[in-house]
């Protein structure tokens, strides 16, 4: 149901929690309808639905946010989602910032390489040097 391929879908949340999924276009008429005339029943994927009892016409995300709320879950000030027991710590700066901030060019980067390589030998030639004696 979730394939990439799948059209955008769209849930009629119902009072007594009846959740009726649909495509995002059919439920965008379906809600301007509904809109429009209230009272009324309406025929719907099979159902007959009085709609007075809508909650309201959601994303599928909305629905999931839904879930967690009713599982006790919580969002914090900082947009992450909680367990039941759990408390809010706070929250590291994403390491994608970290990531960034240290990037170089791989220009700069090849230079880096390069002076290490030449440090290394240099110090390799001026130990081997002291070694047999012959101080630069
Ligand atoms: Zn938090």
């Amino acid at each position: 149901m979730t394939s990439s391929l799948a059209k955008p879908q769209m849930v009629i949340y119902m009072r007594n929690g009846v959740e009726i999924w649909l495509d995002e276009e059919k439920a965008i008429m379906f809600g301007e309808d509904w809109a429009k005339e209230t009272n009324k029943r309406i025929f719907i994927e099979g159902r007959f639905l009085n709609t007075v009892d809508i909650v309201g016409i959601f994303k599928p995300t909305d629905m999931e946010d839904l879930k967690k709320r009713k599982d006790g879950w919580f969002k914090c000030n900082k947009g992450f989602w909680h367990g039941k027991n759990e408390e809010c710590r706070g929250h590291r700066e994403p390491e994608t910032d970290k990531y960034e901030k240290m990037q170089i060019s791989e220009e700069q980067s090849l230079k880096n390489t390069e002076s290490i390589k030449k440090l290394r030998q240099d110090f390799i030639v001026q130990n081997s040097l002291e070694e047999l004696g012959w101080k630069k």
